[in-house]
Formats: C-alpha cells, sequence, structure tokens
C-alpha cells in the first residue's frame, strides 16, 4: 500500500500540492520495518496517515508553513505522533496548510496553495487544507488536522470527506504547535465514518503532558458506531440558516434532515441566541492568544534567523519581518492590540464573558437535544484568491464552526450532497462534550443510508 502511494503522490501531487513535505524514503522505512516485525500488531497496524505540518514529529521538518519554521526538526513527537507509531500507523509525511493554521483557504502557506481535488481552480479550505484534499485524493488512508475555529470540518466539507474535531481535552496537544491554546485540537481526517472512529481511537485518551487534557476513559468507538439512532433527539439551531447561506446548501441539509427523520430520530428547531457574536468573539480571543504564542519565534530557538540587524533587538525585529506571512503579521498585530494596557479590559475581558454566554446556549440546548445539525460552511468551496484580499469575508467563512471550538464541544462533518456543479457539501453534527460517539453513530447511519462517500473526485 505504502508503494503504491508513493507512485501516486509522485504523480499526482505536484499539481493538487497537499504536501508540505514528503521522501518517499521515510515511508518506505517504516514499511519495511513493519514487515520485519519490528512493530507489534497495533490496530493502525501498516496504515498510511498524513499529518498537518503544525503536528511535531520526531526529525522530520514541521514548519507550521511558515518561513520562520524553516529548517525546524522537532527533537521529540507529538503525544499524537507518538500513539499512532505505537499502533503500527505508517506517516506519510506533513501536510500543507495556511501559515500557523491562520485561515480558511490553505492559501497563506509558505509553500503555495493546495487545490481542491474536486476542482483545481477552487481552494481546498483551510487551515487543513493539505489533509482534507490528500484524503480526498486518495494521496492518503488517514490524516490529521487541527482545528482552532473550523480549520479540521470546513475543508473536511470543501473536500468531501469526514472531520471531527473532538471536545476540547479529548486528543493531548503535546507536540501540536500552539495557535490559541484554549480553543485547539487536533482531530482525524477520512474517507468514511469508520476510518474516523478508528483514527480517533488511536490518538484519544489523557495524557499528563498536556494540563487541559481530560482525564476520562475513552469508549470504545468501533462499537459505538453500530449503536441503535432511533428515537435520538436532533436540534437545527435556527440562527445558523439565515442570510448568506447558499441555497443549494440548505437544500443538503434539509434532505439530510428528512433521511435522519426515515431513520428513527426526531427533528426539532432550537435556538442559540448568541451566535451572532462568535465571530468578533473568537477573533479577539483567538488573535490575543496567538500573539502571545508566537512570542516564542523571534530567531534564537528555531528556525529562521535572519543575518540583518546588528543588535539584539534588530535581529529579533528582522527576523520576525522576513519569517512570518501578512497573514500572521496581521493577527500578531491584532492580538496585541487587544492584549493592551487600557484595551484589555474593553476587548479580551468582555470576549471572555460573552464565550461564557456562547457556551451556555449549549449547554441549555443540550438538555432537550443529543445532537445539532448544521451545515458546516455556508459555501461550498470557493474560486483561488476570490477572498485573499478582503481578510473579513476569509473570516465569515467559519461562521458556522467558531461557535463550537468557543464553547469546547465535538463537532463532526460528513459529506451530505453535491452542488450541480459538482462541488461537494458539508453537514455539521454537534454534541455535548466527550459525545463523540454520538455524533459518530448518527453520523454513519446517515452515511450508511445515503452512500455520498463512494463518489470520488475526477483524478
Ligand atoms: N479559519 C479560522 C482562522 O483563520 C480557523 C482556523 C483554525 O481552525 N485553525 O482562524
Amino acid at each position: 500500500m505504502t508503494e503504491e502511494l508513493i507512485r501516486k503522490i509522485e504523480s499526482l501531487d505536484p499539481k493538487l500540492h497537499a504536501f508540505a513535505w514528503f521522501d518517499p524514503a521515510f515511508a518506505r522505512e517504516q514499511a519495511k520495518g513493519l514487515e520485519k516485525g519490528g512493530i507489534s500488531k497495533g490496530p493502525l497496524w501498516g496504515i498510511p496517515v498524513l499529518v498537518k505540518d503544525n503536528i511535531c514529529v520526531e526529525g522530520v521538518p514541521t514548519t507550521c508553513a511558515s518561513k520562520i519554521l524553516k529548517g525546524f526538526r522537532p527533537p521529540y513527537d507529538a503525544t499524537a505522533v507518538e500513539k499512532l507509531k505505537k499502533a503500527g500507523a505508517i506517516l506519510l509525511g506533513m501536510a500543507n496548510m495556511d501559515e500557523f493554521a491562520f485561515g480558511s483557504s490553505c492559501e497563506y502557506s509558505c509553500y503555495g496553495p493546495t487545490r481542491n481535488p474536486w476542482d483545481p481552480t477552487r481552494v481546498p479550505g483551510g487551515s487543513s487544507g493539505g489533509s482534507a484534499a490528500a484524503v480526498a485524493a486518495g494521496l492518503t488512508a488517514l490524516a490529521l488536522g487541527s482545528d482552532t475555529g473550523g480549520s479540521i470540518r470546513q475543508p473536511a466539507a470543501f473536500c468531501g470527506v469526514v472531520g471531527m474535531k473532538p471536545t476540547y481535552g479529548r486528543v493531548s496537544r503535546y507536540g501540536l504547535i500552539a495557535f490559541a491554546s484554549s480553543l485547539d485540537q487536533i482531530g482525524p481526517i477520512a474517507r468514511t465514518v469508520e476510518e474516523i472512529a478508528l483514527l480517533l481511537q488511536g490518538i484519544a485518551g489523557f495524557d499528563p503532558r498536556d494540563s487541559t487534557s481530560g482525564n476520562l476513559p475513552v469508549p470504545d468507538y468501533q462499537k459505538e458506531l453500530e449503536k441503535p439512532v432511533k428515537g435520538l433527539r436532533l436540534g437545527v439551531p435556527k440562527e445558523y440558516f439565515v442570510d448568506g447561506l447558499d441555497p443549494e446548501v440548505k437544500k443538503g441539509i434539509d434532505a439530510a434532515l428528512a433521511e435522519f427523520r426515515r431513520l428513527g430520530m426526531s427533528v426539532t428547531e432550537v435556538s442559540l441566541p448568541h451566535t451572532e457574536y462568535a465571530i468578533p468573539t473568537y477573533y479577539v480571543i483567538a488573535t490575543a492568544e496567538a500573539s502571545s504564542n508566537l512570542a516564542r519565534f523571534d530567531g534564537v530557538q528555531y528556525g529562521h534567523r535572519s543575518s540583518q540587524g546588528k543588535s539584539l533587538l534588530e535581529m529579533y525585529t528582522q527576523t520576525r519581518e522576513e519569517g512570518f506571512g501578512p497573514e500572521a503579521k496581521r493577527r500578531i498585530i491584532l492580538g496585541t492590540f487587544v492584549l493592551s494596557s487600557g484595551y484589555y479590559e474593553a476587548y479580551y475581558g468582555r470576549a471572555l464573558k460573552v464565550r461564557t454566554l456562547i457556551k451556555k446556549d449549549f449547554d441549555r440546548v443540550f438538555g432537550s437535544v443529543d445532537c445539532l445539525v448544521t451545515p458546516t460552511s455556508p459555501t461550498p468551496a470557493f474560486p483561488l484568491g476570490e477572498k485573499m484580499e478582503d481578510p473579513l469575508t476569509m473570516y465569515l467563512s467559519d461562521i458556522h464552526t467558531i461557535s463550537v471550538n468557543l464553547a469546547g464541544v465535538p463537532a463532526l462533518s460528513v459529506p451530505c450532497g453535491f452542488t450541480q456543479g459538482g462541488l461537494p457539501i458539508g453537514m455539521q453534527l454537534i454534541a455535548k462534550p466527550f459525545a463523540e460517539e454520538t455524533l459518530l453513530k448518527a453520523a454513519y447511519a446517515y452515511q450508511q443510508a445515503t452512500g455520498w462517500h463512494k463518489r470520488q473526485p475526477p483524478s
């Protein structure tokens, strides 16, 4: 399988550009090691997994698609990667992404954009665009992404694959290069819900090296998948069906709701009244945390160091000037501003309070429903370049995914149809904290009944 994928990657990836780093020898060596029986037969034995370029793999260039981390090879594995290795997975390479996971299109990468396998003139979504595009194009079986405001779910929707953001604390963040530490989660991307369950099983669980990791037992997801869905209570938040929602996306979700009813689930309308504040709240909190997290990239310990600059301060500023791309700079400036003295209470402090209100909306609806159903993104994949001139329109494409991170709850995107032009449409399911199994069984039942996952992009 590894040889077959190497051949496919070498022939298709020069156009798709889903990989940030690929060395056939690296994958081949692992496969040979497994054949020799180097590792006991774990649950992911011999299965190729692509890793997003912000998740540390020991000795392998891990750069967050940023010039500032050029040449950085982590001295250790992220916990998720360590677990995959123990389970017998083969790490294929590193996936392209938006620089430091800032973006929704995979265009802000120092390596250049990834293309959507369904239509190469369109974006694959972001920031885990390389991971989702590679899975869709069959260049890997499974992939890891990270999701701070939608970065697993939105590219999964745009590429017609399944992606899950687990509950905050379900998967260790140790070794995930931090964007916004209170929002970031590592999660699985795959073609089917069963594969999502398999990969989630491989990476979930308590880790003392991540102080926010949840110390809770991990269910057997493969077993949970098959459990009956009859009687499951679904809620449809009315705030997610407003102006700007593409009519074809709406049609896809409506048809899915009818399917859920046929499968014996109930569907009721619910309200998440603070939804309209999610984007401004997120862009205060996420940039504040990002500006703080990115302070460590100063040319001293990691990656790029400018040869310009006569003093230490000049070396710092020159390194950051040369190393960060435009979106990273924008976020550092915004985040520094909202945290600065005199503005802290008005912006950051207030955003934290609104975040609590958004979280309470979810606590309340999960008193009466088991799972929420929404579009993953208001539109299907948009053309490359369309939103590059205006960062605000790019930010608005996360309108349906961001609240989930603010509330810390788990959510999954599953394909629910295609537009007339042949672009995939994604549906988002949201559950209460640590109820990933609810998402999996609802999505699995839906997938079995509809079969959208069987369609493949033209190669
Ligand atoms: N698109 C959002 C942003 O730009 C979310 C990114 C993410 O989840 N990493 O911040």
